[in-house]
């Protein structure tokens, strides 16, 4: 392990602890889990002190612990009957594994599903930030906690977290079919990183991340900026103990073989597998070459899996029926050409079986890496066999020198068996030398030291948008069109100051507005919360429209000024609700009246008086009839009359360019408030419309995040320079 990922400690989140415990007459019992991964974190979790959270398959009671001493810590998270159901079988293995592994049509969907993964992804966040110490790496694992870095982000927003996805990450066309897609992907991407498999995942969540979040991604450096954070996503291909497997090859007995060639399937019975479609090419290989039968057998060992879930019995079903009616087709009374073993094996017995194979079938309909393809190369000791290999099986991506087929296509898989069960002895030498090759280089701890390195070096930082940003984004929706231009103030245009009164443009931000507002192509609309008055008086532009009070009030160059009707009504009532809110008397709180509504500001009020402050104005304002509205370290009161930023925006463009607006012209907005969603709603699917700053968790109805008030000149820069329309 290098020196960066010794550094500090690590605290590992995952679905299942490293130990199984059971309940047995009455005493738990402990089976310590031999997964490759957990052999390959259990010393570096040693060495650094380091602890699991995770499931320990049975619930512990009150105060009981585990019957087993760990060499570092293990934080059992007990799951009740009903989140088992919903979170695990429901959410976790129902919903995401076949939509991840595309294939949508098994996907079962179910409120209480989704609902109980939130809650059981909440308590690993939480059971995180009561163990974590501040500098520790926290790393969650696989698609059960996808969600998980969301809540945690909210307790720890310094904290560095990093995830690894076991599975595929599927095609954005498939990722969306999830009603949860946005919540997966924010949840994801409160993460410092997220590693994947391999490139095409990695392609597949910016792909995502773009355009379902309208976050920037930069696919070069394979980041992605989301609420002002940017996320290194990678590709780290999981490697195995090379080692290990090759030793365990050089050990295992010698077994009589059961032919004079053996085809070898090794897999959990899952219907990613292919099982089915890999016997059904194994028939046609047969039924195509005569001259195989009783020379040749497929030994497929299935592991028994999910065996509960009625899918897997029924695949299971489907097996054993297709084992039966191929044997029973060609089977002769000194061969049976499938040997099928519904059960696990030892590992003495998987090496050897992996050592004497002649061919390794691995035909996966989709698998997001595939170890067994890895296991048989390593094992690979003697005469060397063939891989052949499926192209939809992560594994594919870098074990180049196998024989790649399509595993749906039963007539290609039959064909590669065979060029693979003829190869003559110097190809399978040269394919399998630079297979083997390649995986001792790039094993299991090569990856884990890999990844570690990545979470743990310093946070990477995405450069502000460019003018190629802005190009990609909108010169094709532009396109030489008239454009109605609509920039909140506050927050978009100035930063977020203590007083209202000191948020000043700075001299560039002036400058880039003014030359957007000179263009004869453009219009520009300054929409706030403030009173029309007093941001007309911040601004200080001529040529500029402005709504004010959130749109109650408009007025601009060939407009009509506007206010609305029911606006007046409520300006007495506005000023006996200031006097009441002006009654609260905590330092640092000031009300802003703004004649029909008002602002309550306590950003200078003692942080611990904030939450107070917020839920007593929120309740003035309501026993008052206005509607409350959480703005920055604010609480606006507003008439209750159905008209908002939205609205404001629809008025000017219909006032101004005819109910037809938009053939005519082109709308861009941009803000950073809560009031702005009105706008980027109403404008959904009608404009292209900018979040500015946030967070990764705040759900928007922008069709694009930009980071600060810097993005927004830059935008403003670029459509001051835009070439103008003929
Ligand atoms: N394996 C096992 N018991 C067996 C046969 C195989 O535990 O009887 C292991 C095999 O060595 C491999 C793993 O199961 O490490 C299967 O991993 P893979 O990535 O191929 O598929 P997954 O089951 O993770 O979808």
């Amino acid at each position: 392990m290098s020196e960066q990922a010794r550094q500090n400690s690590l605290v590992v989140l995952s679905n299942r602890l490293p130990v199984t415990v059971r309940r047995a007459r009455g005493r738990l019992e402990v089976e310590r889990s031999s997964g490759g991964l957990v052999s390959a974190l259990d010393p570096i979790l040693q060495e650094v002190e380091g602890t699991w959270i995770g499931w320990p398959g049975t619930s512990l009671r009150p105060k009981e612990r585990l019957p087993f001493r760990s060499a570092y810590r293990l934080e059992p998270l007990n799951l009740t009957r009903n989140e088992v159901r919903h979170y695990y079988h429901g959410f976790s293995n129902g919903t995401l594994w076949p939509l991840f592994h595309s294939f949508p049509e098994r996907m079962r969907l179910d409120r209480r599903d989704w609902n109980n993964y939130e809650a059981v992804n909440e308590r690993f966040a939480e059971a995180a930030d009561r163990i974590a110490k501040p500098d520790d790496l926290i790393w969650i694992h696989d698609y059960h906690l996808t969600r998980a870095a969301g809540r945690l982000r909210q307790l720890r927003p310094a904290a560095r977290i990093a995830f690894f996805l076991h599975i595929p990450f599927p095609p954005y066309d498939v990722f969306r079919i999830l009603p949860w897609d946005r919540e997966v992907l924010r949840g994801l991407l409160c993460c410092d990183l997220v590693g994947l498999h391999c490139g095409g995942y990695v392609t597949n969540l910016l792909d995502c991340a773009e355009r379902l979040l309208g976050a920037r991604v930069d696919r070069s450096a394979n980041q992605i900026e989301l609420g002002g954070r940017t996320i290194q996503v990678g590709a780290f291909p999981l490697g195995i103990d090379f080692e290990g497997f090759e030793g365990r090859a050089r050990l295992a007995p010698e077994a009589q073989s059961p032919a004079e060639k053996v085809i070898l399937g090794v897999d959990r019975l899952d219907y990613t597998k292919g099982i089915p479609e890999r016997i059904h090419a194994f028939a046609e290989l047969l039924e195509r070459h005569r001259e195989y039968r009783e020379r040749i057998v497929l030994v497929q060992i299935a592991v028994p899996s999910r065996s509960q879930v009625t899918e897997y019995q029924d695949l299971k079903r489907e097996i054993d029926e297709l084992v039966g009616r191929v044997n029973g087709r060609f089977a002769t009374h000194r061969w049976t050409p499938i040997h099928y073993l519904y059960r696990s094996v030892s590992p003495e017995r998987l090496a050897a079986l992996y050592r004497d194979a002649d061919v390794a079938l691995v035909t996966p309909l989709r698998d997001g890496m595939n170890l067994v393809a890895k296991e048989y190369v390593a094992s690979q000791v003697a005469d060397p066999g063939v891989l052949v290999l499926s192209r939809l099986a992560g594994a594919a991506e870098t074990m180049y020198e196998s024989l790649q087929v399509n595993p749906y296509n039963v007539d290609a898989v039959a064909g590669a068996l065979h060029r693979a069960l003829t190869m003559d002895l110097a190809e399978r030498t040269d394919r399998m030398v630079a297979l083997r090759t390649r995986e001792r280089r790039f094993n299991l701890l090569g990856w884990l030291d890999s990844f570690l390195e990545a979470a743990r070096s310093s946070h990477y930082t995405m450069g502000p948008p460019t003018d190629r940003d802005f190009e990609a984004w909108l010169a094709r929706f532009l396109n030489g069109r008239q454009l109605a231009l609509f920039l909140d103030y506050d927050g978009t245009l100035t930063p977020i100051v203590e007083r209202p009164e000191e948020a000043r443009f700075s001299s560039s931000m002036r400058a880039a507005l003014a030359d957007c507002v000179r263009r004869r192509d453009t219009d520009v609309t300054i929409v706030s919360g403030r009173s029309l008055e007093d941001v007309m008086k911040m601004v200080d532009l001529k040529g500029v429209t402005f709504a004010g009070n959130h749109g109650l009030e408009i007025t601009g160059p060939g407009l009509e000024p506007f206010v609305h009707e029911d606006a007046v009504h409520f300006t007495d009532r506005a000023r006996e609700l200031a006097r009441r809110l002006g009654r609260m008397r905590t330092p640092g709180v000031w009300v802003e009246e703004k004649g029909p509504s008002l602002t309550v500001h306590y950003r200078s009020a003692p942080v611990e008086q904030h939450a107070r402050v917020a839920e007593l104005a929120r309740a003035r304002i309501q026993e008052a009839g206005f509607q409350p509205r959480d703005a920055h370290c604010a609480i606006e009161a507003r008439p209750p009359i159905g008209w908002d930023k939205g609205h404001a925006v629809l008025h000017v463009v219909r006032a101004r360019y005819g109910q037809n607006w938009s053939e005519r012209i082109r709308v861009i907005y941009a803000g950073d408030d809560d009031t702005d969603e009105d706008a980027f709603n109403a404008l959904a699917g009608m404009g292209i419309t900018f979040r500015v700053a946030g967070s990764a968790e705040m759900s928007t109805r922008a069709t694009r995040h930009i980071p600060n008030v810097e993005s927004v000149e830059a935008l403003l820069r670029w459509l001051a320079q835009r070439p103008e329309g003929e």
